[in-house]
């Protein structure tokens, strides 16, 4: 039988509830994938709950696990997958191991989620963008930032489509392969924008996809979105079209899943929440397994 992609995952870990690691193994699994899990942090719960307990993954324990891979040779990954990173001696770790399995498989492919703000704030600590900017952007073959993220990427600003498509050739330069903008606010209001480049031999294909925003504030929506990019990638043998429509579709799918349970909870009189807001995951196994064709991209 053929060998099943290989995927090494470096994010976080909550107890209750779905972002990092949460959000990404079962869709990954679902549709295929075995999943290795490095846990960057142990914690109760995500952070927008404003209150969590819980312990980080510092760099030489990250060091020590990917030793323990490497001494019995348990490091050979089709696929690494980094998200949320809270610390540069964390990060340039990162950046050696994915040194390290570049060289054990030339072959890898490294999808960074450069995670560091959003709407304008930086919440990570901004040591952080040179190390991706200069270090880890490099090495990835697939990114997936936000529109924010992007801006710091490339220190320009985005105000319109010719800009957006300016950057993503920006960080083509920088030798990214496929540059996905996850989300932006340039469309009409209540619209989210996402667009997608890949860089070929010798042309770039640009897309674009809208999508209508639900009036929730979603978490692990970003941790969820790169990992079925990076499956949908891998299944369509780099269609970027299908792999945008197809991970949309499916996380579309699983907020409308979401946003109905809140406000029925909501109807029951329970507190309206992060808790109600929990992605609605395990309960939208069919739409993973079979992406609702909701959104078809369009070609720029
Ligand atoms: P990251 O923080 O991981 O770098 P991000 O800020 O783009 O990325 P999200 O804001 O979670 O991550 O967006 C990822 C995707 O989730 C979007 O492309 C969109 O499809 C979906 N999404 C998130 N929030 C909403 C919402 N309120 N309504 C509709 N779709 C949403
Ligand atoms: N990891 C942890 C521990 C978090 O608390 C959060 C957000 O609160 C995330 C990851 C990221 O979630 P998202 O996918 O929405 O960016
Ligand atoms: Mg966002
Ligand atoms: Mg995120």
């Amino acid at each position: 039988s053929e060998s099943s992609p290989q995927v090494l995952s470096i994010q976080s870990h909550v107890v209750a509830g779905y972002v990092g690691n949460k959000s990404a193994v079962f869709p990954l699994n679902v549709l295929g994938f075995e999943v290795h899990s490095i846990n960057s942090v142990e914690f109760s719960n995500h952070t927008g709950y404003g209150k969590w307990k819980g312990h980080v993954l510092n760099a030489k324990e990250l060091a020590e696990l990917m030793s323990g891979l490497q001494i019995n040779d348990l490091d050979n990954f089709s696929h690494l997958l980094t998200g949320y990173v809270g610390s540069a001696s964390f990060l340039e770790q990162v950046y050696e191991n994915v040194k390290q399995l570049k060289e054990k498989n030339p072959k890898l492919v490294y999808v960074c989620d450069p995670v560091m703000g959003d709407n304008g704030q930086m919440y990570v600590p901004k040591e952080l963008l040179e190390i991706y900017r200069d270090k880890l952007i490099p090495l990835a073959d697939i990114i997936t930032p936000n529109q924010f993220e992007v801006e710091l990427l490339t220190g320009k600003t985005i105000t319109n489509e010719a800009d957006a498509i300016e950057c993503m050739e920006m960080l083509h330069q920088m030798g990214v392969k496929v540059v996905i903008i996850s989300s932006s606010v340039l469309g009409p209001n209540g619209t989210l924008t996402a667009f997608g480049s890949t860089k070929g031999a010798d042309s770039t294909e640009v897309w674009k996809l809208d999508i209508p925003r639900l009036p929730h504030l979603f978490t692990g929506t970003g941790d969820l979105f790169s990992a079925l990019l990076l499956a949908w990638l891998h299944i369509s043998g780099g269609n970027l079209s299908l792999a945008m429509a197809n991970s949309l579709g499916s996380l579309q799918g699983v907020l409308h899943r979401t946003s109905a349970y809140a406000e029925e909870q909501v109807k029951q009189g329970k507190p309206y929440g992060p808790k109600l807001l929990e992605l609605r995951l395990i309960q939208s196994k069919e739409d993973i397994e079979k992406p609702p064709q909701t959104f078809k991209a369009i070609r720029l």
